[in-house]
């Protein structure tokens, strides 16, 4: 697509000021809510990427030298900064994305708690020290900056997952290329202009806007030291193989089923409330939605009358207005997830309530689907099989625990989970048992604070390091070891033996 001179134009944001790049592609932004074009998005070329990667790559190197106080204020403004601005970050995610205000609103709060995190890295960055290992000798260890490191991030959190990365990243002495996607670009801008106005130097924390081909030449850059990906499995699968074969230290975060299960000493007012609400939620576009219910016997029909009521409560419509629950994020996406039901249908499941029939409040062609619930829903479904990343609920009804385990483990994907009991020996359990990376006891969305670390198994995770806490500075840094004696002609003298201490 050519830009239209109409449209606002969203370019990329390179040593601390706008640049529209060398490419005449372009993307279209929408409002999901409307189905209106809103902005075009400048596609960076492979050439654009080289010309940020070569600013990133110059004010690395001054930016590493900077002190640990000096980093630290830097993320104490940004974080003042952002707060201020969370309303005006949360507005443009709303446009662009579709999701309700408020939900936009908590996902810069939980991106926030990341800088708040970050703002102690003084303390985060302390090596080791052994004094005396051996006569004379001293042993200590520090973490260095990597220098420019790639953040690409995906449509669902325009805000909170950038900011994953960005303050640790930056914390640590790294300069970022930030490639958010091309859906919802204008929060990452925003963001990098916050951190820029807060005092980081510019080039320290640049945004290329693209699609595949600036993605491909940030792999295989040979200035890049690392890339944090987040995104569907395929892409993520490609990104860690493709990075990690050009030499980076790559994470690539992938898509998700996660599963809830029921058992039948549950509250199941609290089990209906927390399915619909981490059903449904940001329409189901959320890496730790559920989207699998697995209802134990006999839990099934209660379980799903009392959620079929409280989907009856809920409000479909524009973000901006008084809704629980906005549209997806392009009419293309709306269509692939309304295909499920269709085929869950067709392949023998109930849908027990259809979003496709739904009314919104809403003006306008909107990318809209209501919330749907889909009963006897089987492993060999469609819908069950397949990350749908909308607001379809499957229930699978099975006859035990451990047959909801079997299913669960048998998931190629591993990225959240959550059980619901009054037994604290079978939550024991299921922690121990299950094989995903982040587990909710009678809580549906289990995403970790900002000092633990956020990431899946399986499917659900490409690298061996999470995202944020201390697996976050530890991704973000390479370690070294130095042994230290100070000369004394003790210590002179020919040995062509393996150092040993004594
Ligand atoms: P996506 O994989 O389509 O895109 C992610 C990023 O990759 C974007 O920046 C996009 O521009 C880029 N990209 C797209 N196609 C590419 C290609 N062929 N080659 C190279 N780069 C490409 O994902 P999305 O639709 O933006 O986001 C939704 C997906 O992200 C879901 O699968 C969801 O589960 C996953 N997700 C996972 C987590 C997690 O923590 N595991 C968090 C959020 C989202």
């Amino acid at each position: 697509m050519t830009s239209s001179p109409s449209l606002r134009e969203i370019v990329h944001l390179v040593d601390g000021k706008p640049f529209a790049g060398s490419s005449e592609r372009t993307g279209p932004v929408f409002n999901p809510a409307t189905g209106e074009q809103q902005a075009v998005v400048r596609f960076a070329t492979a050439e654009d990427v080289d010309h940020v990667v070569a600013s990133a790559t110059a004010a690395a190197a001054a930016w590493r030298t900077s002190s640990l106080s000096t980093r630290a204020k830097v993320l104490f403004a940004a974080r003042e900064l952002l707060a201020q601005r969370a309303g005006e970050i949360a507005a443009a995610i709303t446009a662009e994305h579709g999701k309700v205000l408020s939900d936009a609103a908590g996902e810069v709060q939980r991106g926030l708690e990341i800088v708040e995190f970050a703002c102690g890295i003084p303390h985060l960055l302390k090596g080791g020290f052994s004094e005396g290992v051996s006569t004379g000798v001293d042993v200590y260890s520090i973490r260095q900056p990597l220098g420019v490191t790639a953040v690409i991030s995906p449509f669902n959190f325009p805000s909170m997952v950038p900011l994953w990365f960005i303050p640790i990243a930056v914390a640590c002495g790294n300069a970022v290329v930030l490639k958010p996607s091309e859906k919802d670009p204008t929060a990452a801008v925003l963001i990098a202009q916050a951190f820029l106005d807060a005092g980081l130097p510019p080039g320290v924390l640049n945004v290329v806007q693209g699609d595949k081909e600036a993605v491909d030449r940030i792999l295989r850059h040979p200035d890049i030291r690392s890339v944090s990906f987040v995104g569907s499995t395929p892409i993520a699968r490609y990104v860690y193989e493709t990075g990690t074969a050009h030499g980076k230290r790559v994470q690539a975060l992938g898509g998700a089923k996660n599963h809830m299960i029921v058992l039948p000493d549950a509250d199941l007012d609290l089990a209906a409330d927390a399915a619909v609400n981490a059903g449904y939620g940001s329409a189901g576009e959320r890496c730790m939605a559920i989207s699998a219910l697995v209802a134990v016997d006999p839990v099934g029909d209660p379980l799903i009358a009392k959620i079929k009521e409280r989907i009856a409560t809920l409000r479909t419509g524009d973000g901006t207005r008084e809704v629980d629950m906005g549209p997806l994020v392009t009419r293309e996406h709306r269509d692939k997830v309304a295909s499920y039901v269709a085929a869950g249908a067709d392949q023998g499941a109930t849908v027990e309530v259809d979003g496709r029939q739904a009314s919104f409040d809403a003006d306008g062609d909107g990318f809209f689907l209501g919330p749907t619930l889909i009963d006897h829903v089987t492993p060999a479904m469609s819908c069950y099989t397949d990350e749908i990343f909308g607001p379809v609920l499957s229930v699978v009804r099975v006859p035990s625990y451990e047959a909801a385990m079997e299913l669960i483990n048998s998931n190629p994907y591993g990225n959240g989970t959550a059980i619901f009991t009054n037994d604290g020996g079978a939550a024991r359990r299921f922690q121990f048992e299950v094989e995903v990376g982040m587990v909710g006891i009678n809580v549906p969305i289990p995403v970790p604070m900002a000092y633990y670390s956020f990431g899946g198994w399986k499917n659900s995770l490409f690298g061996d390091s999470h995202a944020h806490g201390l697996e976050g500075v530890h991704f973000f840094t390479r370690g070294k070891v130095v042994t230290s004696r100070w000369l004394d002609p003790s210590h002179g003298g020919i040995n062509l033996g393996f150092p040993q201490h004594t």
